[in-house]
This record gives C-alpha cells, sequence and structure tokens, in this order.
C-alpha cells in the first residue's frame, strides 16, 4: 500500500499488535505518531525504528480514556504535521472474572479503556478528517465481542460496543470521504494472551481451524489496506482476522 503523505496515529502502539500497525504503516511511507500510557520507552523505541526506516515519527505518551489528555494527543499530531488523515483505535485492556465476582472498578476501567477511548479519539480526529475530506478510522475490536467468552462480560461489552459505534459514525461521515471499520482478531501472540496458561493455550489453539495463533503482522496487514486509498468504498464493516476461529464457534 502507498501511505505516503499520511499521518496516523495509533493508540497502544508501545508493543504487541498496535506496535506491528505502527511499523507496517511507516513501512508502507505514512509517518506515524506512536502512544501508549506507561514508562516513555517503549514508544521512544518505536518511534525510533520508524525513523530508522526514515520516516517521520513522534511518541506521545497519553492515557486515551482520559479526554485533556486525547486533546493533547490530536493536538500535537496536527500542530507537528498539520493533519492527521489515519487513527487507529488499538489500546486495549483486559480485566477478566467471571461475572458474579466482577467488581465495578474492572468492569468500569476496562469500558473506559476500551470504548470510551474510542469515542474520545474518533470525536477527537474528526474534526480535522472532515475539513480534509479524506480519513480512515479502524477500531480493533475481538471475536470476543461477536461471540462472547466466559470471564470477559466486561471486554465483551466493550468490544461489541465498538462494533455499533463503528456501523453508526461509518453512516455519519461516508459522504465526506471517512470510512470507518473495525477489525475482529481472533487470539494473536502477544503479551496479552501470553498470560494465558499452557494448558488454556493449547485449549485455544485447538479450536482454531488455522491450527495456530495469529501474529501481530497479520492484524497489521489488515489495518494497511483498509486505510489505503484502495479500501475507499469499504465503510462500516467488521472484518475478522482469526485463523476461521469465529465460523468454527458459532
Ligand atoms: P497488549 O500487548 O496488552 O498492548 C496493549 C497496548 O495498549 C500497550 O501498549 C498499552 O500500553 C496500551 N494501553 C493500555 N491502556 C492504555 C491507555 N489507557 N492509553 C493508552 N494506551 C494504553 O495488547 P495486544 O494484544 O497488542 O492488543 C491490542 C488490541 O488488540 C487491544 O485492543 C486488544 O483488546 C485487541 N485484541 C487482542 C487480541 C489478542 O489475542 N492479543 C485479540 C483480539 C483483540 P502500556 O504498555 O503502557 O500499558
Amino acid at each position: 500500500m502507498d501511505l505516503s503523505g499520511r499521518v496516523a496515529i495509533v493508540t497502544g502502539s508501545g508493543r504487541g499488535i498496535g506496535r506491528a500497525i505502527a511499523l507496517k504503516l511507516a513501512e508502507d511511507g505514512a509517518t506515524v505518531v506512536v502512544n501508549d500510557i506507561g514508562s516513555p520507552e517503549p514508544i521512544e523505541g518505536v518511534a525510533a525504528e520508524i525513523r530508522a526506516m526514515k520516516r517521520q515519527s513522534l511518541a506521545v505518551l497519553a492515557d486515551v480514556s482520559s479526554a485533556p489528555e486525547v486533546s493533547k494527543l490530536v493536538e500535537t499530531t496536527v500542530s507537528k504535521y498539520g493533519q492527521v488523515d489515519i487513527l487507529v483505535n488499538n489500546a486495549g485492556i483486559v480485566r477478566d472474572q467471571l461475572l458474579v465476582r466482577m467488581s465495578e472498578a474492572d468492569w468500569d476501567r476496562v469500558i473506559e479503556v476500551d470504548l470510551k477511548s474510542v469515542f474520545l479519539c474518533t470525536a477527537a480526529v474528526l474534526r480535522h478528517m472532515m475539513k480534509q475530506r479524506w480519513g480512515r478510522i479502524i477500531s480493533i475490536t475481538s471475536v470476543v465481542g461477536i461471540a462472547g467468552n466466559p470471564g470477559q462480560a466486561n471486554y465483551a461489552s466493550a468490544k461489541a460496543g465498538i462494533i455499533g459505534f463503528s456501523r453508526t459514525v461509518a453512516k455519519e461521515v461516508a459522504s465526506r470521504g471517512i470510512t470507518v471499520n473495525a477489525i475482529a482478531p481472533g487470539f494473536i501472540d502477544t503479551e496479552m494472551t501470553q498470560r494465558l496458561d499452557e494448558k488454556h493455550r493449547q485449549e485455544i489453539v485447538g479450536r482454531i481451524p488455522a491450527g495456530c495463533l495469529g501474529t501481530p503482522r497479520d492484524v497489521a496487514e489488515t489495518v494497511a489496506f483498509l486505510t489505503s486509498d484502495e479500501a475507499k468504498y469499504i465503510t462500516g464493516q467488521v472484518l475478522s482476522v482469526d485463523g476461521g476461529l469465529l465460523g468454527a464457534w458459532w
């Protein structure tokens, strides 16, 4: 894909899927703003990898569940590069527990980080994209938001919310040259899934028709396609990247 001249923000891109997306968009020519919430080293590291590819990159620490911090992330991008063309809502957390034991705090934090952030970041970039009459918004949902999963009522609700949100906003902005889509990964090999114990991991692999976990790069390639000019007529869609898991699940 040729993304030269495009400016992208990828939330939660210090590691895992977000990092792979940031590197892939840069590889395809985009300027990439890298973000996460913890210490600066991971995002500075990803930004340095991007600059080594002779692309522009900036690392911005911001909690994407906080309106003032999202505003800082988007305004820093626009004041440095003059535009924002691509938003990838990737940041996410899990706080797993069966519903009868789930605390209100764990419910609230997952909804804030995984769903409210998508509202805040999308609203903040749309103002600029509507003036430009071009934009690509891609949010990372999950097969769990479609099929449900025991122990993940908070996460599944947030991820299902992203799907309704994306389908709605897609209709609101389609006439402005802006597409809004979601990608639903299955089980991808990152720190999030490395926390699973080996027995549970093997059970999951046994249910995936492709016979293995996906890689962050599998998701990144799909994001890159949806950000391209070639994907201009695809909007309001949820694309599964799951080795056939969802089809097998139903
Ligand atoms: P990960 O390895 O846990 O990385 C998550 C990233 O999000 C980290 O960089 C983290 O920053 C950042 N983050 C967390 N809270 C944030 C906040 N409030 N503000 C800004 N950044 C924040 O996760 P992953 O496996 O790459 O998953 C990425 C996305 O894909 C998530 O939305 C996840 O739900 C989704 N997904 C993953 C899988 C999978 O199998 N891995 C499957 C389906 C969907 P820190 O490092 O600073 O905490």
